[in-house]
């Protein structure tokens, strides 16, 4: 992983300054900083004018593991395209996989609420999606304990999904889910757009860090040595610098 550090590093992204680039991002840890409660989370004054920016000029898209409906609420800026649910909503042609995946989310819910009644959950929080589960125990006194205690529970739902661990919370997917990575793909076909850039910091993001697509540029926030993305930011924060670059005037011939 290389850091985006400066303007020279930031170089590396020059081919990507035009119009026929698709750029991605996650949401959370992303466009804005994680908060403790997710409900909380804005995307910064800053950050939202230059994303407005960039979607101005270039297809833009956000893929998150929250629903579409919050995230259209949440970002409050209109990109080309917004896919929720770690990558399952927002798609189109998918509506028997929807059904089924709503079907598997409440009949996994309601085994929950019979596990958490045998177990103590202080500070465990599920939260649903409608098409997924999350799992989160960011407000528990004690993670590690509270983490043993969602995989207990998890671990004996039927039928058996497909779990996605992330910062203080475990991913609940219908089994077969398409990934981040299917989506983004999905959406360069659909656009076709020469190549895309994706920045995400989250586990459920290293389906995109995995793709070996040589279109495909990745970007992680945070350091992480097992890691596949190409390239980090430090911190959130930075985000601000590399939308500022990419809407920066450009030499090229065809520049956004
Ligand atoms: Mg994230």
């Amino acid at each position: 992983m290389r850091y985006l550090s400066n303007r020279r590093a930031l170089q590396v992204l020059e081919p990507l300054r035009t119009s026929r680039t698709l750029f991605v991002f996650d949401f959370d840890g992303t466009l804005a900083p994680i908060v403790a409660r997710r409900a909380n989370a804005v995307m910064p004054g800053t950050t939202r004018a230059l994303f407005m920016r960039l979607a101005s000029l270039a297809t833009t898209a956000v893929i998150s593991g929250r629903s579409v409906l919050d995230l259209h609420e949440r970002l409050k800026v209109q990109p080309d395209y917004l896919i929720g649910n770690h990558g399952l909503e927002g798609l189109p042609g998918n509506a028997a996989l929807l059904r089924r995946a709503q079907t598997l989310c409440a009949t996994w819910r309601q085994q929950l609420e019979y596990a958490w009644c045998e177990m103590p959950h202080e500070g465990i929080e599920v939260e649903d999606k409608q098409y997924t589960l999350a799992v989160h125990y960011r407000l528990a006194p004690d993670a590690r304990r509270a983490r043993r205690t969602v995989v207990c529970a998890l671990t004996q739902l039927r039928p058996v999904p497909l779990f996605v661990p992330g910062k203080k919370v475990i991913n609940v997917l219908p089994p077969g889910a398409p990934s981040k990575g299917d989506a983004l793909l999905h959406l360069l076909q659909r656009t076709r757009a020469r190549q895309a850039l994706f920045i995400g910091d989250d586990d459920t993001d290293e389906a995109v860090f995995e793709l070996d697509d040589p279109r495909v540029i990745t970007v992680r926030v945070g350091r992480k040595r097992t890691s596949c993305a190409q390239y980090y930011l430090r911190h959130q924060a930075e985000i601000d610098k590399v939308l500022r670059y990419l809407t920066q005037r450009s030499g090229t011939s065809t520049p956004i």
